[in-house]
């Protein structure tokens, strides 16, 4: 062990750290200096704010605005839209939060779009009845991030440390002692001391091989809590979004159907209204067929392409997602992001011909378990946005909700955090001799001489991917998660064992990086598989085509909670979902088409 190797550990003493620079990070550490201007900040993340996994949202947030609109309507959409596993206390914190921080947004200089007569412009989203989706544009989480940033660039206290990479969350008798990590540029470890941290990593779609995430979306702060014993719920419910590109898994946003975009089967059909999905009312009141909700439209996809109705592409099987009608003026206006992206990647004009589309992972609906205020189990460790489990979105999320909610407990977590630096007790020195015991496991990864038999980062990511899209897709069957299961199990141990890195040096060393990161990813992925065949039921974005393709209410009106070991499968518990006042009952989104049998 070279000195070179071993660079000594830097310590940071602070009072607050907000891990992750998206929409909720920087929420929370605005909300946080509001709070209480004397505290110390610090936000860290992997990559600079702006480059965050918000800055590719495209469609827009959602919160009551129009006359013809209530927060009973948007509680409503929300609860039957997670097929009533939402936690209904939340989703009513949730609605009624929701126009407040947009137009804290608004004030804070992010550019909505605009009707005629001034007011902000909304559009209709799916799985929701009216206009309720603010946006800016095609670009709303690039505006929405950007402001934020601006914003939290007014505030001194607020010390960024961007491209800090972060590995471990460390703990004492009293809760959160410190965030442990690697600075990229140096390879050097830092300790941030501080009673209080705000995770705000972002989702893990990354898991899976074609998803609409970016690179970084490898889902690190979920596994760093799971490993001090906080809960991860609802894990099973991973979402497909039905319009990305093939292949590359680009997103074409919802925004376009709720602008008016249809979808065609290679027959040339509306075939949503096959899958009882509509059409109830002509536009524009269109309550589904192309605005229902994500995880019914997926289904309907999978369903198509087994009947062989679907197209062929290079890339894959697709739909066809036709704005031609729109015309060149609206899609300039409102779409001008995705004609941009049609044009460059496939070649295609959307104004003269059609967008070939499929389903590709897009959201992970579970995450930390939280309440309203982003506290977790453990004290002084706070999480929010799609690392978090807050319980709004259920067995199925609402496009639009997410950059909404992270806002909402973004904020929340920020507040409540800030009261927890202010409060505890600072950590002691023996913190740093543990951190460096912490480190040491990443530092002997770099110096691991070179085997043969050690299997490279990409190859074992690959296989993860493949166990993942073979067994936890978007049917699944008893059969097929055990085997992803196992496969998963075999993959954690084989990375036990040891990866072969190539790249030895200490500054930017993303193969390292990336080997950490996967060591997470696999841990995430094998909650999820395990959290799905422990649901024997079908709800939502969970479907299976065994004994089990049926919602089962008296058994599985429940949240999974899973408990994750260092060696060894996950442990599975389930858990009441708290309901208020809405009753569940059958999801409907009108038409009379039937759902087209599974066998
Ligand atoms: C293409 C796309 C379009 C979308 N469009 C919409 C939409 O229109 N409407 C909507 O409501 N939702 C949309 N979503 C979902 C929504 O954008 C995301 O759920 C949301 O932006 C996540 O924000 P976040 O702050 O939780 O995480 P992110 O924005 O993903 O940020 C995570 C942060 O954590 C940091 N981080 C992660 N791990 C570490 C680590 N180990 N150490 C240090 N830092 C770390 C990263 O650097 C980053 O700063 C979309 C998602 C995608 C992928």
């Amino acid at each position: 062990m070279t000195a070179q190797r071993h660079p000594d550990l830097r310590v940071i003493d602070c009072d607050l750290v907000v891990i992750g620079g998206g929409g909720a990070g920087l929420r929370a550490a605005l909300a946080a200096t509001v709070a209480d201007p004397s505290l110390d900040i610090v936000l860290v993340s992997k990559v600079v704010p702006m480059r965050s996994h918000t800055v590719a949202a495209e469609g827009g947030a959602a919160a009551v605005l129009r006359e013809d609109d209530s927060f009973e309507q948007h509680f409503e959409d929300t609860v039957s839209g997670g097929e009533w596993l939402c936690d209904q206390a939340a989703v009513e914190a949730f609605v009624a939060a929701c126009p407040r921080e947009l137009a804290q947004l608004e004030r804070w200089g992010c550019p909505w779009s605009r009707r005629d007569d001034g007011r902000v412009q909304t559009r209709f989203f799916g799985g929701m009845r009216v206009q309720r989706t603010w946006f800016a544009a095609d670009r709303t989480g690039f505006h929405m991030l950007h402001t934020l940033f601006q914003t939290s660039l007014r505030y001194p206290a607020i010390r960024r440390h961007d491209e800090f990479f972060c590995t471990n969350l460390l703990v004492d008798e009293h809760g959160l002692a410190g965030v442990l990590g690697i600075d990229i540029a140096t390879g050097h470890p830092v300790l941030y001391r501080a009673r209080a941290a705000v995770l705000a990593t972002g989702g893990a779609g990354r898991v899976y091989a074609h998803n609409t995430n970016a690179g970084i979306v490898t889902g690190e702060g979920m596994a760093l809590a799971a490993r001090h014993g906080v809960a991860l719920r609802d894990m099973e419910f991973v979402q497909w979004h039905p319009t990305a590109l093939p292949g590359s898994g680009i997103l074409i946003t919802e925004g376009c159907r709720g602008e008016g975009g249809v979808l065609l089967n290679a027959e040339g059909r509306r075939y949503l209204e096959d899958y009882g999905l509509g059409p109830l009312e002509p536009w524009p009141r269109p309550r589904a067929m192309e605005l229902g909700p994500r995880d019914r439209l997926s289904q309907a996809f999978w369903h198509e392409d087994r009947a062989g109705r679907t197209i062929t592409t290079a890339q894959g099987n697709a739909v066809l997602l036709d704005l031609r009608h729109l015309g060149p003026r609206r899609l300039a206006e409102r779409l001008p992001m995705i004609s941009e992206v049609a044009r460059r990647f496939l070649g295609i004009d959307p104004v003269t011909a059609p967008i070939p589309v499929r389903p590709a992972v897009h959201y992970t609906m579970g995450g930390v378990a939280t309440d309203l205020d982003g506290s977790t189990t453990l004290p002084g460790l706070y999480a929010a946005g799609e690392c978090a489990s807050a319980g709004i979105h259920g067995a199925n999320r609402l496009g639009s909700n997410s950059l909404a909610e992270l806002l909402v407990f973004g904020r929340a977590a920020g507040e409540a955090a800030a009261v927890r630096a202010r409060s505890a007790p600072r950590p002691g020195e023996a913190l740093a001799a543990e951190a460096r015991a912490c480190m040491a496991p990443w530092y002997a990864m770099l110096e691991a001489a070179p085997a043969a038999e050690r299997p490279r980062v990409a190859t074992l990511r690959n296989a993860m991917h493949a166990a993942m899209e073979d067994g936890v897709g978007i049917y699944r069957d008893a059969e097929g998660m055990a085997r992803a299961c196992e496969a998963l199990a075999g993959l954690r141990a084989a990375y036990r064992d040891g990866v072969a890195l190539d790249d030895r040096s200490l500054a930017f060393n993303t193969e390292w990086l990336s080997a950490i990161e996967l060591g997470h990813s696999l841990q995430l992925a094998e909650v999820m598989a395990h959290a799905a065949l422990a649901r024997r039921e079908s709800r939502g974005a969970h479907q299976r085509l065994d004994a089990w393709r049926a919602r089962d209410d008296a058994g599985f009106l429940v949240h999974s909670l899973a408990w994750c070991a260092a060696d060894g499968p996950p442990r599975i518990e389930h858990a009441p979902v708290k309901l208020t006042r809405s009753v569940p009952r059958e999801r409907v989104y009108g038409g009379a088409g039937e759902r087209v049998a599974l066998d």
